[in-house]
Protein backbone atom coordinates (compact mmCIF):
# COMPACT_ATOMS: atom_id res chain seq x y z
CA UNK A 1 0.00 0.00 0.00
CA UNK A 2 2.71 2.13 0.52
CA UNK A 3 4.99 4.23 -2.05
CA UNK A 4 8.75 3.31 -2.49
CA UNK A 5 10.92 6.02 -2.38
CA UNK A 6 12.07 6.89 -5.49
CA UNK A 7 15.33 7.80 -7.30
CA UNK A 8 15.82 10.63 -8.52
CA UNK A 9 15.86 10.04 -12.77
CA UNK A 10 16.91 11.72 -15.45
CA UNK A 11 14.23 13.21 -18.30
CA UNK A 12 15.53 11.17 -20.88
CA UNK A 13 15.33 7.52 -18.92
CA UNK A 14 11.85 8.65 -18.52
CA UNK A 15 9.76 7.24 -21.73
CA UNK A 16 6.65 7.89 -19.76
CA UNK A 17 5.35 9.04 -16.30
CA UNK A 18 6.26 7.12 -13.79
CA UNK A 19 6.66 9.33 -10.23
CA UNK A 20 3.97 9.63 -8.35
CA UNK A 21 3.69 11.93 -5.00
CA UNK A 22 1.49 11.31 -2.28
CA UNK A 23 1.05 10.21 1.10
CA UNK A 24 -1.63 8.34 3.90
CA UNK A 25 -4.80 10.71 4.74
CA UNK A 26 -5.49 10.00 8.56
CA UNK A 27 -9.09 10.68 7.33
CA UNK A 28 -9.61 8.51 4.51
CA UNK A 29 -7.09 5.88 6.13
CA UNK A 30 -5.65 5.25 2.72
CA UNK A 31 -2.82 7.17 0.57
CA UNK A 32 -3.52 10.00 -2.18
CA UNK A 33 -1.36 9.88 -4.76
CA UNK A 34 -0.59 12.14 -7.88
CA UNK A 35 1.35 11.28 -11.12
CA UNK A 36 2.86 13.25 -13.61
CA UNK A 37 0.27 13.27 -16.07
CA UNK A 38 1.17 15.53 -18.86
CA UNK A 39 3.78 17.77 -17.10
CA UNK A 40 6.82 16.73 -18.56
CA UNK A 41 6.89 18.76 -21.72
CA UNK A 42 6.19 21.71 -18.89
CA UNK A 43 9.40 20.88 -17.56
CA UNK A 44 11.02 20.62 -20.62
CA UNK A 45 10.38 24.12 -21.82
CA UNK A 46 10.81 25.60 -18.04
CA UNK A 47 14.22 24.27 -18.48
CA UNK A 48 14.91 25.44 -21.84
CA UNK A 49 13.87 29.24 -20.93
CA UNK A 50 16.66 28.91 -17.71
CA UNK A 51 18.89 27.87 -20.22
CA UNK A 52 18.09 30.40 -22.86
CA UNK A 53 17.27 33.56 -20.47
CA UNK A 54 19.63 32.91 -17.19
CA UNK A 55 16.76 34.19 -14.90
CA UNK A 56 13.79 32.69 -12.73
CA UNK A 57 12.75 36.21 -13.43
CA UNK A 58 10.58 34.97 -17.10
CA UNK A 59 7.05 35.93 -16.28
CA UNK A 60 7.25 39.86 -15.02
CA UNK A 61 6.23 40.81 -18.31
CA UNK A 62 9.07 42.20 -20.82
CA UNK A 63 11.03 44.19 -17.33
CA UNK A 64 14.75 43.37 -17.43
CA UNK A 65 15.02 40.84 -14.98
CA UNK A 66 16.21 41.21 -11.19
CA UNK A 67 19.67 40.25 -10.93
CA UNK A 68 18.91 38.00 -7.41
CA UNK A 69 16.44 36.43 -9.82
CA UNK A 70 19.64 35.01 -12.06
CA UNK A 71 20.25 31.53 -12.28
CA UNK A 72 23.90 31.39 -11.70
CA UNK A 73 22.88 31.83 -7.88
CA UNK A 74 22.03 27.64 -8.60
CA UNK A 75 25.41 26.87 -9.48
CA UNK A 76 27.39 28.94 -7.05
CA UNK A 77 28.07 27.64 -3.29
CA UNK A 78 24.05 27.45 -2.49
CA UNK A 79 24.03 24.90 -5.12
CA UNK A 80 20.52 23.80 -7.07
CA UNK A 81 17.15 23.64 -6.31
CA UNK A 82 13.86 21.79 -7.07
CA UNK A 83 11.38 23.62 -9.26
CA UNK A 84 7.84 22.27 -9.91
CA UNK A 85 5.43 22.23 -12.55
CA UNK A 86 1.40 21.15 -11.53
CA UNK A 87 -1.30 20.98 -14.25
CA UNK A 88 -4.24 21.83 -13.20
CA UNK A 89 -8.32 21.97 -14.76
CA UNK A 90 -10.35 25.06 -13.55
CA UNK A 91 -13.97 24.78 -12.95
CA UNK A 92 -14.25 26.04 -16.75
CA UNK A 93 -12.40 23.56 -17.78
CA UNK A 94 -9.55 25.11 -18.85
CA UNK A 95 -6.32 24.10 -18.24
CA UNK A 96 -3.76 26.23 -15.80
CA UNK A 97 -0.17 25.41 -15.07
CA UNK A 98 1.33 26.01 -12.16
CA UNK A 99 5.02 26.77 -11.18
CA UNK A 100 7.16 26.62 -8.07
CA UNK A 101 10.92 27.03 -6.61
CA UNK A 102 10.91 25.28 -3.59
CA UNK A 103 12.21 27.10 -0.46
CA UNK A 104 13.42 31.08 -0.67
CA UNK A 105 15.01 31.68 -4.11
CA UNK A 106 18.27 33.87 -3.09
CA UNK A 107 15.97 35.87 -0.21
CA UNK A 108 12.99 35.98 -2.13
CA UNK A 109 9.77 34.70 -1.02
CA UNK A 110 7.76 35.55 -4.07
CA UNK A 111 8.44 36.43 -7.43
CA UNK A 112 6.25 37.11 -10.43
CA UNK A 113 4.35 34.00 -12.17
CA UNK A 114 5.40 31.30 -9.23
CA UNK A 115 3.21 30.43 -6.13
CA UNK A 116 3.89 31.88 -3.29
CA UNK A 117 4.26 29.85 0.26
CA UNK A 118 1.89 28.70 2.51
CA UNK A 119 2.22 31.60 4.64
CA UNK A 120 1.34 35.29 4.95
CA UNK A 121 5.13 36.55 4.22
CA UNK A 122 4.50 40.05 5.99
CA UNK A 123 3.71 38.00 9.18
CA UNK A 124 6.64 35.66 8.76
CA UNK A 125 9.35 38.29 8.11
CA UNK A 126 8.27 40.29 10.94
CA UNK A 127 8.49 37.20 13.09
CA UNK A 128 11.70 35.79 11.94
CA UNK A 129 13.18 39.66 12.21
CA UNK A 130 11.91 40.07 15.87
CA UNK A 131 14.02 37.08 17.23
CA UNK A 132 16.82 36.43 14.77
CA UNK A 133 18.99 39.22 16.62
CA UNK A 134 18.68 37.76 19.96
CA UNK A 135 19.36 34.16 18.96
CA UNK A 136 22.64 35.87 17.03
CA UNK A 137 23.79 38.26 20.13
CA UNK A 138 23.71 34.72 22.40
CA UNK A 139 25.66 33.24 19.16
CA UNK A 140 28.52 36.36 19.69
CA UNK A 141 28.25 35.80 23.83
CA UNK A 142 28.93 32.00 23.39
CA UNK A 143 31.53 32.36 21.12
CA UNK A 144 33.16 34.68 23.44
CA UNK A 145 33.15 32.45 26.41
CA UNK A 146 36.18 31.51 27.41
CA UNK A 147 35.98 27.83 27.79
CA UNK A 148 33.04 25.46 27.72
CA UNK A 149 31.96 26.33 31.57
CA UNK A 150 28.37 26.34 33.09
CA UNK A 151 27.77 29.80 31.51
CA UNK A 152 28.81 28.38 28.23
CA UNK A 153 26.19 25.56 28.45
CA UNK A 154 23.73 27.81 30.07
CA UNK A 155 24.07 30.42 26.85
CA UNK A 156 23.91 27.85 24.42
CA UNK A 157 20.23 26.36 26.28
CA UNK A 158 18.90 29.57 25.69
CA UNK A 159 19.97 30.14 22.24
CA UNK A 160 18.44 26.41 21.32
CA UNK A 161 15.39 27.23 23.34
CA UNK A 162 14.65 30.40 21.34
CA UNK A 163 15.37 28.73 18.11
CA UNK A 164 13.30 26.05 18.77
CA UNK A 165 10.50 28.43 20.04
CA UNK A 166 11.12 30.77 17.03
CA UNK A 167 10.43 27.54 14.43
CA UNK A 168 7.46 26.87 16.13
CA UNK A 169 6.09 30.36 15.60
CA UNK A 170 7.03 29.81 12.27
CA UNK A 171 5.42 26.80 11.61
CA UNK A 172 1.89 28.12 13.69
CA UNK A 173 2.38 30.69 10.49
CA UNK A 174 1.21 27.83 7.51
CA UNK A 175 -2.01 27.31 6.54
CA UNK A 176 -2.59 23.99 4.82
CA UNK A 177 -5.83 23.70 2.87
CA UNK A 178 -7.23 20.22 0.75
CA UNK A 179 -9.36 19.75 -1.86
CA UNK A 180 -12.22 18.58 0.99
CA UNK A 181 -11.51 22.95 1.56
CA UNK A 182 -10.67 21.92 5.17
CA UNK A 183 -7.28 24.08 5.88
CA UNK A 184 -5.17 23.14 8.99
CA UNK A 185 -1.93 24.17 10.61
CA UNK A 186 1.24 22.30 10.34
CA UNK A 187 1.41 20.65 13.58
CA UNK A 188 -2.01 19.70 12.94
CA UNK A 189 -1.44 18.29 9.58
CA UNK A 190 2.08 16.62 9.75
CA UNK A 191 1.97 12.42 10.28
CA UNK A 192 5.35 11.12 12.64
CA UNK A 193 6.31 11.33 15.82
CA UNK A 194 9.70 13.24 15.37
CA UNK A 195 9.15 16.92 15.15
CA UNK A 196 8.49 18.83 12.48
CA UNK A 197 11.55 19.36 9.74
CA UNK A 198 13.01 22.91 9.35
CA UNK A 199 11.84 23.56 5.50
CA UNK A 200 8.51 21.25 5.69
CA UNK A 201 5.40 22.89 3.46
CA UNK A 202 8.07 24.83 1.27
CA UNK A 203 8.78 22.52 -1.27
CA UNK A 204 7.33 22.75 -4.67
CA UNK A 205 4.52 19.99 -4.38
CA UNK A 206 2.68 21.27 -0.82
CA UNK A 207 2.80 25.25 -2.18
CA UNK A 208 1.46 24.40 -5.50
CA UNK A 209 -1.36 21.72 -4.14
CA UNK A 210 -2.25 24.80 -1.98
CA UNK A 211 -2.19 27.20 -4.23
CA UNK A 212 -4.63 25.17 -6.55
CA UNK A 213 -6.91 24.21 -3.85
CA UNK A 214 -7.24 27.36 -2.85
CA UNK A 215 -8.05 28.60 -6.33
CA UNK A 216 -10.88 26.18 -7.00
CA UNK A 217 -8.43 24.37 -9.63
CA UNK A 218 -8.12 20.75 -9.73
CA UNK A 219 -4.74 18.92 -10.39
CA UNK A 220 -4.08 16.66 -12.63
CA UNK A 221 -0.19 16.28 -13.16
CA UNK A 222 2.70 17.35 -11.06
CA UNK A 223 6.47 17.15 -11.54
CA UNK A 224 9.49 18.25 -9.52
CA UNK A 225 13.00 18.49 -11.06
CA UNK A 226 16.23 19.93 -10.05
CA UNK A 227 18.59 22.80 -11.95
CA UNK A 228 21.29 24.07 -11.03
CA UNK A 229 24.73 22.54 -9.41
CA UNK A 230 24.77 18.76 -7.91
CA UNK A 231 23.89 18.36 -3.91
CA UNK A 232 26.38 17.21 -1.67
CA UNK A 233 25.54 13.94 -2.33
CA UNK A 234 25.15 13.86 -5.69
CA UNK A 235 22.00 12.18 -6.07
CA UNK A 236 20.78 15.00 -7.66
CA UNK A 237 21.43 16.47 -10.90
CA UNK A 238 20.54 18.84 -13.47
CA UNK A 239 17.48 17.99 -15.14
CA UNK A 240 16.70 15.37 -12.77
CA UNK A 241 13.30 14.29 -11.69
CA UNK A 242 12.32 13.49 -8.06
CA UNK A 243 9.26 12.38 -6.43
CA UNK A 244 7.91 14.35 -3.34
CA UNK A 245 10.36 13.97 -0.56
CA UNK A 246 10.16 11.32 2.01
CA UNK A 247 10.32 13.51 5.23
CA UNK A 248 8.81 16.71 4.71
CA UNK A 249 6.37 16.22 2.26
CA UNK A 250 4.99 12.66 2.51
CA UNK A 251 4.08 13.18 6.00
CA UNK A 252 1.86 16.73 4.80
CA UNK A 253 0.78 15.32 1.53
CA UNK A 254 -1.94 12.79 2.30
CA UNK A 255 -4.25 15.58 3.55
CA UNK A 256 -3.09 18.12 1.04
CA UNK A 257 -4.48 15.53 -1.56
CA UNK A 258 -7.54 14.98 -0.08
CA UNK A 259 -10.66 15.23 -1.78
CA UNK A 260 -9.19 15.26 -5.32
CA UNK A 261 -10.12 11.82 -6.06
CA UNK A 262 -13.92 12.19 -5.23
ZN1 LIG B 1 9.51 17.90 0.02
ZN1 LIG C 1 -8.25 11.71 2.53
Amino acid sequence: MTIAPQPCQALAELPQPTIKSGGYCRKCRCEHRLGQGNTLSSCQHLMGLFTEHGTIDLFSGGAPGAPTLATDWLFGPARGKMFGILDCVGPDGATTTLRAFSGQYNGHWLADGWVPPLFDVDEFLAQSQATEPLIKALGLQIDACRGHGGRWLALRKERRHLSRQLMQELHGLYRLTNFREETATLGEVFLGSTGIPTGTGDCCAPKLLNYAARHKLRPVGLSEFYWGRENHSGTRRQGSLCGSCEDKCRPILGFMLCGLDM
